[in-house]
């Protein structure tokens, strides 16, 4: 079906009508980091395919913030996917230009009982998922195929963690889904995610396209963010150069912050370590296996 017109006003924002089987939309977004190209790339794929298919419900396609997408960066003014706060269930819009397109894209999103937000990544990194912990999301993380699926412990609610689009989705009673998808340079990166995204717009009900869920061939690990490490002083280091989802064991040593030893409560796994260290901003969590 060819996409309608009711959105065309807005940059980078597709609607697809459904033939009302089914009345859950899905929205797929990509690119909400202008610089993480893979999902400006899947969007512009579904565009053609999604035009010759019957959809069950209605689906959108969001290009998530075309201005930091044309010039390449993360983000113009604010970090995007950071301002999806408890406050942005009532939009005024703003005056930088994420806060501006927030407000463009927000009608769509909140149509949405389904979002898949694609994320990739501009160094080699593993693939995994990002979402609530209940069955309804990592039934359709688990689609992802990837070895890591991450929550937030219900107890552990930093800024950080709770203003992303899925939660905003999520908020409303939908499912949202964060899925970063890796390097956007590997070769293989465009068709193993288009082929991730069919299955969700399958697996949620969109359309049907015949594809049958593949073994996982590694189960994927449920991990549980339950802390962070916030630097305390501007000495702070690193025990080593962590990358994400390394692990460390029970009281290993994880860095020093100003002559004080900062050491894991409990097995974990790091997760997200900055490489741009800066006073009381986080700088990793801390997840378990669930
Ligand atoms: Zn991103």
């Amino acid at each position: 079906m060819k996409p309608d017109q009711s959105f065309e006003h807005i940059e980078g924002v597709t609607h697809f009508p459904g033939n009302g089987q089914s009345d859950k939309p899905v929205c797929i977004m990509g690119s909400i980091h202008g610089n993480e190209r893979i999902g400006a790339a899947i969007l512009e794929e579904l565009k053609g395919l999604l035009a010759s298919v019957d959809l069950r419900s209605d689906v959108y396609l969001i290009l998530g913030n075309p201005e930091a997408y044309r010039q390449d960066v993360r983000f113009i003014d604010t970090d995007m996917n950071r301002l999806f706060g408890i406050n942005r269930d009532v939009i005024s819009p703003g005056d930088n230009i994420e806060e501006k397109r927030i407000a463009e894209i927000v009608p769509a999103l909140s149509e949405s009982c389904y979002l898949l937000d694609i994320h990739s990544t501009i160094k080699p990194s593993v693939p995994f998922v990002y979402c609530e912990p209940d069955a309804k999301h990592i039934a359709l993380a688990t689609l992802m195929g990837v070895h890591y699926i991450v929550s937030a412990s219900p107890n552990f609610t930093p800024d950080d963690l709770v203003t992303s689009a899925d939660n905003f989705v999520d908020r409303r009673g939908g499912i949202g889904i964060t899925f970063e998808s890796g390097w956007h340079k590997d070769p293989h990166a465009i068709d193993d995610v288009l082929f991730r995204v069919k299955l969700f717009l399958q697996k949620t009900g969109a359309c049907d396209f015949g594809l049958v869920q593949p073994e996982n061939t590694t189960s994927s690990k449920h991990l549980t963010i339950y802390n962070h490490v916030v630097p305390q002083s501007t000495s702070f280091v690193f025990s080593r150069d962590f990358n994400n989802f390394d692990a460390v064991m029970k009281d290993e040593i994880i860095g020093n912050d100003g002559g004080t030893e900062i050491r894991a409560e409990r097995d974990s796994f790091i997760i997200f370590p900055k490489k741009d260290i800066q006073l009381e901003k986080i700088a990793c969590y801390l997840a378990h296996v669930s």
